[in-house]
C-alpha cells in the first residue's frame, strides 16, 4: 500500500508538464512506482509506443528485459515489487542520429531523488543504459561496466539497452549469455523474495 505523501507525489509527477514545449508528443509521464518495490528498472526514457499505451517497457525492449530478467509480465508490472523509473519521463523525441532523444535533463532533478526517496525498500537497481549508469556511477563505458558487474552487487546491475541493437551486441559478446545473465536472473530473484 502507499503512502499519503508518495500518492501525492506521484499525483505531482503525473501531471508534470516543466518541459512541455520540449516534447513533441506532449507531457505524458510514464513509469511505476511503490514504497514496498525491492527491484528498480532504472531505465532510459520512453519510446513512441511506450508513449502511447502509457505501460512502462510495452515494447520490443520491454520483451527483451522480461527475458533478460526471467520475470514474466505478471512479475515485472507488480508494482508493489518492481518500480521502473526512467531518467527522462516522458517520449523525448527523435535525436539527431536517427534514434531517440536523450531524456530530457530537466526531469531526473525534479523528481528522481524524491521519487527514489520514497521507495527505501529498494535491494537491488538494474542500470538500464548509459543515461542511468552514468546518472548513478559517474562516466564509463557500458560494455565494460556489464562484464564487470560483480563490482556492482548487491545495490547496482548495469546492463545495456535492450533495444534491438543489443541482439547484435550480445551475439558479439557472448559472456553476456553465459554469464551476465545468469547472474541477473538470480539477482533479480533474491531482489524480490519475500523474506
Ligand atoms: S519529461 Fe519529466 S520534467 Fe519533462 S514534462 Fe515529463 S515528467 Fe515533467
Amino acid at each position: 500500500m502507499r503512502s499519503a505523501p508518495f500518492e501525492s507525489l506521484i499525483g505531482e509527477v503525473r501531471a508534470c508538464s516543466a518541459c512541455a514545449d520540449k516534447l513533441p508528443l506532449g507531457p505524458r509521464p510514464v513509469f511505476q512506482a511503490s514504497p514496498t518495490a525491492t527491484l528498480l528498472i532504472a531505465s532510459q526514457a520512453p519510446g513512441t509506443k511506450v508513449h502511447a499505451s502509457g505501460i512502462p517497457f510495452s515494447d520490443d525492449s520491454g520483451a527483451r528485459l522480461r527475458e533478460w530478467t526471467g520475470l514474466s509480465s505478471e512479475q515485472f508490472y507488480d508494482s508493489a515489487k518492481v518500480a521502473i523509473v526512467p531518467m527522462g519521463l516522458c517520449y523525448p523525441g527523435r535525436g539527431s542520429g536517427g534514434g531517440d532523444a536523450p531524456p530530457r535533463p530537466e526531469c531526473a532533478p525534479l523528481w528522481r531523488d524524491r521519487l527514489l526517496a520514497g521507495m527505501p525498500a529498494t535491494r537491488l537497481t538494474l542500470l538500464v543504459g548509459s543515461y542511468a549508469q552514468i546518472h548513478a556511477l559517474g562516466p564509463g563505458a557500458v560494455s565494460q561496466r556489464v562484464r564487470d558487474f560483480r563490482s556492482y552487487l548487491p545495490l547496482y546491475f548495469p546492463l545495456p539497452h535492450p533495444s534491438w541493437r543489443s541482439r547484435i551486441w550480445a551475439e558479439n559478446n557472448p559472456w553476456f549469455g553465459s554469464e551476465v545473465l545468469p547472474a541477473l536472473r538470480n539477482a533479480v530473484a533474491q531482489a524480490l523474495r519475500s523474506d
